[in-house]
């Protein structure tokens, strides 16, 4: 881990030395949280802000921080779990910060909040290749650093130069290296209760953008075939519990395809994927991941854990899915 080069953490740290950028950020009170998820589901937060640059985001958790009020941070809401009982507190959701630069040959700067669809096309479009991978993704960069996104063979950790991190217990905003992050599957370092990132540096090779493109084209046409689309969902549910063993074809093959529970049910296209069918409640969800990893441990003697988040108020009953591990 190093310390921001003196320049940047200079400004940023003039900014966080005032109060006006979250004074001229309003909260919303009672936020409905549901329509900022891709499963559709989630309840009210006590409050939502949403900040428009990096400085903003950094200044509001440092003083939700040090106030000891509780925060959590959402980007694209695509690998995530809400409660359908709210959310205590400060949501802060950073889709405002979507600025994009190419800080030199082959490094690609993005603010936490960029789309990984987007940011993949805009690489495509200046030639640098590497995020093809990402262009199906509907998170942000914040997320998919958190969650090590992958697909079609590739993941963040694969390209990822440094990230931006604010750690807020001690109020420290330092650039950490690839290995700092020590990413594995799906995951890395970083604790989303106690880490924010506010941006990503990537190190992308120069290609022709028609090969690129020609990529790009081919990991779209797949994820079309392969994945639902048309009803809410949040991607992947469960992780991969062995390299050679997908957590899809365990499903499949344990049979869990007509498993319904409420308006959550599993998609007839692809077994690892929970459709909203409309107006799934967060219960619903829980008890439907129940049967399905139950189902798989007891054809597989495999214990399946979720791949997403969860967020806001859930029983001991309904997180102990997340803690099954094997
Ligand atoms: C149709 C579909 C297809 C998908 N395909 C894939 C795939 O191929 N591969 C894959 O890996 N994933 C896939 N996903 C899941 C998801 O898109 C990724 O995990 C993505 O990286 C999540 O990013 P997000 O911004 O939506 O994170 P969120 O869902 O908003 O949050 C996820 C976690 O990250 C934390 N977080 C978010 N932003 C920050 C930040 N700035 N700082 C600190 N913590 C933060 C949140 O607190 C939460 O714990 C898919 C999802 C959908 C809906």
């Amino acid at each position: 881990m190093t310390n921001l080069p003196h320049t940047f953490s200079s400004n940023l740290g003039a900014a966080l030395s005032s109060d006006n950028d979250t004074a001229k950020m309003e909260a919303i009170d009672n936020a409905p949280l549901a329509r900022y998820t891709t499963l559709r589901i989630g309840g009210n937060a006590d409050r939502l802000y949403q900040p428009e640059s990096v400085e903003e985001l950094a200044t509001l958790i440092k003083k939700l921080s040090s106030e000891g009020a509780p925060w959590y941070v959402i980007g694209g809401g695509s690998n995530l779990l809400i409660s359908s009982e709210g959310v205590r507190g400060n949501v802060i959701r950073t889709t405002g910060l979507t600025g994009i630069k190419i800080l030199a040959p082959g490094l690609l700067y993005a603010e936490a909040g960029a789309r990984l669809p987007h940011l993949a096309k805009h690489a495509a479009q200046q030639g640098l290749a590497g995020l093809e991978f990402a262009v199906g993704i509907p998170g942000t960069v914040g997320g998919a650093v958190i969650m090590n996104a992958g697909a079609h063979g590739s993941s963040i950790s694969a390209i990822l130069e440094t990230a931006q991190i604010l750690d807020t217990q001690t109020g420290i905003i330092s650039e950490q290296s690839n290995q700092d992050l020590a990413f594995q599957y799906r995951r890395c370092a970083l604790d989303p209760a106690r880490h924010v990132v506010l941006s990503a540096v990537f190190r992308l090779p120069q290609d022709k953008p028609e090969d690129i493109e020609a990529r790009t084209k081919h990991n779209e046409e797949y994820r079309l075939k392969t994945q639902p689309i048309g009803f809410p969902n949040a991607g992947s549910t469960f992780k991969n519990p062995l390299p050679d063993k997908s957590a899809g074809f365990l499903l499949d093959q344990a049979g869990v395809k007509d498993m319904k529970v409420g308006s959550a049910a599993v998609s007839t296209l692809h077994a690892n994927f929970v459709v909203n069918l409309g107006n799934a409640t967060s219960k619903d969800v829980t008890a439907l991941l129940k049967q399905m990893q139950q189902t798989v441990a007891e054809k597989f003697n495999i214990d399946l854990t979720p791949e997403w988040k969860t967020m806001g108020t859930f029983s001991e009953e309904e997180l102990a899915i997340w803690r099954k591990k094997k």
